[in-house]
């Protein structure tokens, strides 16, 4: 069990869950939208004319709007278990990399985690629930759906609150990454690649990469705050390899393609978290330049 109660609650969570529906502003954005997109300009015009229409006729246009929102239109952070323990989550993974950073010489810019269920809008596009947790190096922000702990440990059978610590401890890999200027140098890459299987095998790096950085953390997050216990490293390594790209492809009734892997086999991931937190080196991930991935 990770040891998260009683900790520092992190304040950079954007708590949106059950503002998907929220309030008659983001239907009407919602509506404008689709309307736009399926009509063009000319569709949003006639519904301006039916709008003054009903406005003239004593009926107040947004008032039909945010009649259907009642109810939803709360979006006040709830503060229960899950959000606490993402707090709790989080701020372990800014002490640990603002510690790291400031031994390089500088300043660890803290990311923000968003919370949402069913689905939101991110830097990088529309996000929803089947998208899986996510970061965005747009705005600098992680995208997670809480209900993907529970799918976590109902579908793929990898229970323990570990195993969702470390789904936001690679998110945050991702941010570091980001910051460090590695992932524009993979994109650079990727560009230059030819083909898609070498593409994806720079994808590959940088996922196994982001596993090592959630190793570090562990590493470091057991020594400074005694954050983890026994059972959680195993966890942890369940999660590695319930997510690695060959038990995907097998759990879908697939081949195993190696050369379609985007984040790498199940074996690669454990190893590499598990290399991260041996060694708690940053120096030690380093996947772009190793004989043995
Ligand atoms: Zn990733």
């Amino acid at each position: 069990m990770v040891k998260w109660q009683g900790r520092r609650q992190s304040r950079n969570v954007e708590d949106r869950r059950g503002a998907a529906a929220a309030g008659g502003a983001g239907i009407l954005l919602m509506l404008l939208r689709l309307i736009i997109g399926r009509f063009g300009i000319r569709g949003l015009l006639f519904v301006g004319v039916i709008g003054v229409g009903l406005y003239m006729a004593g009926v107040n246009p947004m008032a039909l709007l945010q009649g259907g929102g009642v109810g939803q239109q709360q979006a006040e952070p709830i503060d229960d278990e899950s959000s606490q323990f993402v707090r709790a989550v989080l701020a372990e993974t800014e002490d640990v990399w603002s510690r790291l950073f400031e031994e390089a010489g500088s300043d660890y810019p803290e990311p923000t985690l968003v919370m949402f269920t069913g689905n939101t809008q991110s830097g990088c596009g529309f996000a929803s629930s089947g998208t899986g947790p996510f970061y965005c190096p747009a705005d600098q922000k992680l995208y997670l759906d809480v209900g993907f702990f529970r799918e976590l440990a109902q579908r793929f059978g990898a229970p323990g609150d570990f195993a969702a610590a470390y789904v936001i401890a690679h998110e945050v890999g991702h941010h570091v990454q980001t910051v460090t200027g590695i992932s524009n140098q993979v994109r650079t890459a990727q560009q230059r690649a030819r083909g898609e299987a070498e593409a994806n095998a720079y994808q590959v790096m940088m996922e196994l990469q982001a596993d090592c950085y959630a190793g570090v953390w562990a590493h470091y997050a057991d020594r400074m705050g005694q954050f983890l216990d026994a059972g959680d490293i195993a966890e942890g390594l369940k999660a590695a390899e319930v997510i690695g790209d060959d038990a995907l492809q097998r759990g879908a009734g697939q081949e195993v393609k190696p050369e379609k892997f985007t984040h790498g086999s199940s074996a690669q991931r454990q190893r590499w978290f598990t290399q991260g937190y041996r060694s708690g080196s940053v120096d030690a991930c380093d996947t772009f330049n190793t004989q043995d991935l």
